[in-house]
């Protein structure tokens, strides 16, 4: 199996930013993974998944033990006329195109996320009404406490708005079964092209991880939000609100993530000073964070002392 030692995994994020991880993996194979995983579970060596690296915020200050990507476990089997096993390191975009040219529907909300299926179902990702978990039959996951790899029914799960019950830190996805419907190639060729247009239109260019916080239930989506307070445009260091969708943060010139949390903490302080709304981030951490960096991941109601304080100051 391919291994790297002190591996920069910022590059592999659609964010650019992070530091060295003690090793990085590339297994290819189901086997590979599970013996992977039985060796550093016994070693005591950390670990964490790394699919398209698109939901996620890595530390600059690098992240201890094992980082395993699963690029290289790509692979698209159609096992019957409308369904597939599809590897957990393979693209979005990619069965949107691959399952298009089948003939096969269900996938054209996947065009444009560039995230691989493992992220997909961990994450329930979802666009344009479609959801991973509609069109998911069958997970296979490797449970690392076990060292065991097994097959169960998506229905075992729960999934809602870009989450799953699926615990990345025990789990890990490596292949999914999906159930598609039949369709005209053309049409379903149409529709994808169009949601690629919607983004191309809808969404800045440059260094994200997308929506960086879950849209509120009960309010407007974060992006009009954080637009309605002003924060348009607004910059720490390299981290920038992006001026076309306010829930994007972009990475526009060499940003560190101390600088990303710091911009979070200011956007969720305003939000929660001024509309008294918490902002979740989307965006998952990895690696080495302080605690005041930690703290955008809390609920402003559980934040100790310090970031209270500092959210007041920033509001
Ligand atoms: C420009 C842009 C647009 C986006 N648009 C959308 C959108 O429209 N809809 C949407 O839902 N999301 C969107 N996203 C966010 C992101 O692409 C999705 O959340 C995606 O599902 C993440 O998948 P990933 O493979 O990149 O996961 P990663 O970011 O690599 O990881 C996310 C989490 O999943 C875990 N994980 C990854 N693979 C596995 C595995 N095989 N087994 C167990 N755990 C695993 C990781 O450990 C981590 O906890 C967008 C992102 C960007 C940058």
């Amino acid at each position: 199996m391919f291994k790297i030692e002190k591996a920069d995994i910022g590059h592999l994020t659609t964010l650019r930013i992070g530091g060295l991880s003690d090793f990085l993996f590339f297994p290819s194979t189901p086997e590979e993974l599970v013996s992977l995983i039985i060796q550093l579970q016994d070693s005591d060596i950390p670990w964490s998944m790394l699919g398209g690296g698109s939901n996620l915020l890595v530390s600059s200050r690098g992240v201890r033990g094992a980082v395993i990507s699963t690029t290289g476990m790509d692979w698209v089997n159609r096992i019957s006329p409308d369904t597939l096993t599809v590897g957990a390191g393979v693209k979005m975009p990619r069965l949107a195109g691959q399952t298009s040219q089948m003939g096969l529907s269900g996938c054209e909300f996947m065009e444009g996320i560039p995230g691989t299926i493992g992220g997909a179902i961990i994450m329930n990702a979802g666009a344009h009404g479609g959801w991973t978990s509609n069109i998911l039959e069958k997970i296979t996951l490797i449970d690392s406490h076990k060292g065991e790899i097994f097959t169960v029914p998506a229905s075992h799960f729960d999934f809602g708005y870009r989450t799953s019950n699926i615990d990345p830190k025990r789990y890990i996805v490596v292949e999914a079964k999906f159930r598609l419907s039949d369709g005209m190639p053309e049409q379903i060729q149409d529709k994808i092209k169009q949601y690629r247009r919607y983004r191309a239109e809808t969404q800045p260019k440059g260094f994200s991880s997308g929506c960086i916080f879950r849209n509120p239930v009960s309010c407007s989506p974060a992006g009009k939000l954080i637009d309605e307070m002003g924060m348009k445009g607004f910059r720490i260091g390299g981290a920038e609100i992006s001026t076309t969708h306010a829930n994007f943060i972009l990475n526009s010139q060499n940003a560190s993530s101390d600088q990303i949390c710091t911009l979070i903490n200011r956007i969720q302080s305003n939000a929660w000073a001024n509309k008294g709304i918490w902002l979740q981030p989307e965006v998952w951490g990895v690696g080495e964070f302080t605690d005041e960096e930690k703290v955008i991941w809390l609920h402003p109601n559980l934040r100790n002392n310090l970031s209270q304080s500092e959210s007041k100051q920033a509001a």
